[in-house]
């Protein structure tokens, strides 16, 4: 493990809800297998060939994350796979001809594409990849709390575990979190939301609907700072300031524009500022500069003040995706994805509503 790991994974520790086990596996993985700035030019040439080939003989495709190494970002462009936010990894799994997916992301994600393609082999690089909302919300307790409160509509967020999407009647992405709260709220229906307790909040605010929170967060964007940010809008006082809802409602407060990943992306094509301070995980930085090469881009501070440091606001799970476990995956097809087809069939559902779903 380098350093930059070590800090990484030291950062994403410190102060979060987590389960501790959890972050273990990500140090004995990261201990195990090279990270993909570890591999030399040549190295990286010579995976990229090597499942090129691969993903064409098995009939396979790459539906990767905005998260996840540039590497794999450029290799399943390239493929004719997908590189996207959650919600539009889920509709393309769904629509794609492959007899394979590779889902280059987390688990829940993995999940997701089973669920809406129970035909397809889904395949990981690595099925240890999780997400700290999918942890803090165990069905056992997430299921409890839905029985303590049967009068409201229960709507989580696709950060969830198969089995929590199961017990919800909506799923959402952040992409459409807003306007699926604010449908509800018109209907007179009051909402039980999990995980992401930010996110909660900033809907409430937004949408002014009845929520009642679970407490779960991100232990990427709970790291954002809003009095270092203010100190770095100082600084660069012509640009806009980009942040995912996930974070604390005091950064989404500084915020030029509040959205998922995707109209983050969108609003530094489109927006005039020359500047953009960026409040997501750091994955994001490969496919802005791609879409916007001219556009300035910052990372906001997770720590201190005036902190510019892009390695640390970078999910040690997302970086557990990398060419040699794509490879190896490819090759040994043992990261397979499974999820009971009961449980599945339930899940579909709240998914298949979030699909349909037009603002
Ligand atoms: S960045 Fe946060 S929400 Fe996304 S997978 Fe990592 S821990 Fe989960």
């Amino acid at each position: 493990m380098n350093q930059d790991s070590a800090e990484r994974i030291r950062h994403a520790s410190s102060e979060v809800s987590a389960d501790t086990s959890a972050r273990i596996l990500v140090q004995e993985h990261f201990a195990r297998e090279h990270e993909p700035n570890d591999l030399s030019s040549e190295r990286k040439a010579a995976l990229k060939r090597e499942i090129r080939e691969l993903l064409k003989s098995q009939n396979a495709a790459i539906v990767a994350h905005y998260y996840t190494d540039g590497d794999l970002q450029e290799l399943a462009d390239e493929t004719g796979g997908c590189v996207s936010d959650s919600l539009e990894m889920a509709r393309f799994g769904a629509h794609h001809e492959a007899e394979t997916l590779v889902v280059c992301g987390v688990k829940f994600m993995g999940e997701t594409a089973k669920i809406l393609s129970p035909e397809k082999t889904i395949l990981m690089p690595t099925l240890e990849a999780t997400c700290s909302l999918d942890i803090g919300c165990p069905i056992e307790e997430f299921s409890a709390f839905c029985d303590q409160h049967p009068e409201r509509t229960v709507v989580v967020y696709a950060n969830t575990s198969a089995a929590v999407k199961a017990r919800a009647d909506w799923v959402v992405t952040s992409s459409i979190a807003v306007d699926v709260c604010a449908h509800l709220q018109s209907e007179g229906k009051s909402i039980l939301w999990a995980p992401d307790q930010h996110l909660g909040r900033y809907i409430q605010q937004k949408s002014g609907a009845d929520m009642l929170l679970w407490n779960g967060s991100c232990i990427v964007h709970e790291e954002f700072k809003a009095e270092a940010l203010k100190d770095l809008k100082r600084v660069y006082e012509d640009a806009a300031v980009l942040v995912h809802p996930e974070s604390p409602l005091a950064v989404t407060e500084l915020a030029d524009v509040v959205g998922s990943t995707s109209q983050l992306l969108r609003a530094v094509r489109e927006r005039p500022e020359q500047t953009f301070i960026v409040a997501t995980d750091a994955g994001i930085f490969y496919k802005m500069q791609q879409q916007a090469p001219d556009k300035v881009l910052i990372a906001a501070p997770t720590a201190g003040t005036g902190a510019t440091c892009r390695s640390c606001a970078h999910c040690p799970w997302m970086a557990m995706n990398g060419l040699e476990s794509l490879r190896n995956v490819l090759l040994n097809k043992d990261q397979e994805i499974l999820v009971d087809p009961e449980l599945g069939r339930k899940a579909m559902i709240p998914l298949q509503r979030m699909l349909d779903f037009r603002p």
